[in-house]
């Protein structure tokens, strides 16, 4: 049996129940074949790949707090320090009830390949809690926050671990983390990045994974011959993702005209009302019938079962930006149907793999979400550098560096692609480029 199938047997074997995790080692290790073939023996005798997909630490907490009723409160905390051979580890936090050992272990896994392509020095780690914080009081987040940070500050730091904020964790819960760990530590320090501008935050964090995602998506259209003005595009999710991203590709004169959240979804073929959306689900955290309810022409679609929502919309682009697994095979199928000729994740990996190859097979450019919404993560990493010096920066000079970062991004799994003679496959691309550096640098560093 080939190595790759091996370590991936053993993955499955060894982590019972953690699916999603499955699903990412082995998107990763197919991608990564062709690589380990061509010298399959030492990658072997090195254990490369059982390294790899180990991760380094799993730190797993209760997290006790007390609701506004005055009945205690109990939920899982977990972070994954999978890797840090080329950084501390980096990674969000996300707190959302469907939270388990197996989603943080994917996330974390995807983090190592995500964090490397940056280009930047920093390792992989993800973390997070089954806490919901919807429904919740301010009070309520802010104990749990608390609580949470209370564990958690004993395993990370400015040079070792640097969580940030990921679904159901945004600035208010950052803020309330951020206080927890500095009375605890005695420390002011850059130990989580998202955080509010008057304490350490980076001009341009809360717009850089949307408009991340835009800049890749725009190069990766303009190396095949195409331009992103004029066209139609399909978003999902209507969180800090699909809300920058939205507003992005309007500024380069595409239309987006669908977004949506955990119980329904909208068409505004008038385009979306970006300032309408934000004040919705950023201001009222309220839902998304109040964006039809302000929006004549919108249509309104409550999210039933079994249905495909946004991706039946006619449209060129498609950008999933909510959550993983939300666009699959039948979803894949309607958007080629119906002329669409690129995608790129704004989530992480909300595409499954059925849908995926299908994309491949009909010649849809296809962008993985660990290279097309590496912004985020890479302008948390320019967030460290100005605390480290203790200085900010412009929001133009964060915004042009993170566009340099991902016009390099896509060039780097272009050329990976074409170099192991899979032109076109930036799936492969991003995990071999991700893959590369971090090997190399495991190695340099021995059996550790
Ligand atoms: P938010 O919490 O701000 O928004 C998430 C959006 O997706 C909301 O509209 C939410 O709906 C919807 N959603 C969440 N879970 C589900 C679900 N199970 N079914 C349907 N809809 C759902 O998160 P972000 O925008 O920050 O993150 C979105 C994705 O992008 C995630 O995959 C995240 O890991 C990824 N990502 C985020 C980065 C960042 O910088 N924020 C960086 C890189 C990746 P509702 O409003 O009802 O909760």
């Amino acid at each position: 049996m080939s190595y790759v199938d091996e370590v991936y047997e053993l993955v499955v074997a060894k982590n019972p129940a953690q699916p999603e995790f499955h699903q990412a080692v082995k998107e990763v290790l197919e991608s990564l074949r062709v690589v380990i073939e061509a010298d399959e023996e030492a990658y072997r005798k090195d254990a490369l790949l059982e390294r790899l997909t180990v991760p380094e630490r799993i730190i797993q907490f209760r997290v006790p707090w007390v609701d506004d009723k005055g009945q205690v409160q109990v939920n899982n905390g977990f972070r994954v320090q999978f890797n840090s051979a080329i950084g501390p580890y980096k990674g969000g936090l996300r707190f959302h009830p469907s939270v388990n050992l197996g989603i943080i272990k994917f996330l974390g896994f995807e983090q190592i390949f995500k964090n490397s392509l940056t280009g930047l020095p920093i390792g992989g780690g993800k973390g997070g809690s089954d806490f919901d914080p919807k429904g919740k009081s301010d009070r309520e987040v802010m104990a749990f926050c608390q609580s949470f940070m209370t564990e958690l500050c004993k395993h990370i730091g400015a040079d070792t671990d640097v969580p940030a904020g990921d679904i159901g964790v945004g600035g208010r819960e950052i803020g309330f983390l951020f206080g927890q760990y500095k009375r605890i530590r005695n420390l002011y320090e850059g130990v989580l990045t998202g955080k509010g501008l008057t304490y350490g935050g980076s001009l341009a964090r809360t717009e850089a994974t949307g408009y991340g995602l835009l800049y890749l998506t725009e190069e990766m259209l303009k190396c095949n011959g195409k331009d992103i003005a004029g066209k139609t595009i399909a978003v999902s999710g209507a969180g800090n993702v699909a809300i920058y991203a939205i507003q992005k590709a309007q500024q380069l004169g595409a239309k987006p005209v669908t977004c949506s959240d955990s119980t329904g979804w909208i068409y505004d073929p008038d385009g979306i009302d970006v300032a309408l959306l934000k004040e919705v689900k950023e201001v009222k955290r309220a839902r998304l019938t109040e964006y039809a309810a302000a929006r004549p022409n919108a249509q309104y679609h409550e999210k039933k079962n079994g249905e495909h929502g946004v991706w039946t919309i006619k449209c060129d682009i498609a950008l999933p930006c909510a959550t993983q697994n939300e666009l699959d095979l039948e979803d894949a199928k309607a958007l080629v149907a119906n002329g669409c000729f690129a995608v790129a994740e704004g989530a992480n990996m909300p595409t499954t793999l059925e849908a995926t190859e299908y994309f491949q097979k009909n010649n849809v450019l296809f962008c993985p979400g660990k290279a097309s919404n590496a912004g985020g993560v890479a302008t948390s990493a320019l967030e460290m550098s100005q605390n480290s010096e203790r200085l900010s920066w412009t929001f133009e000079e964060v915004d042009a560096k993170l566009k340099g970062i991902m016009v390099n991004i896509f060039h780097n799994l272009d050329d990976a692609s074409k170099k192991y003679g899979l032109a076109g496959n930036y799936v492969a691309g991003a995990n071999i480029a991700g893959f590369l550096k971090v090997a190399e640098a495991m190695k340099a560093q021995g059996i550790v």
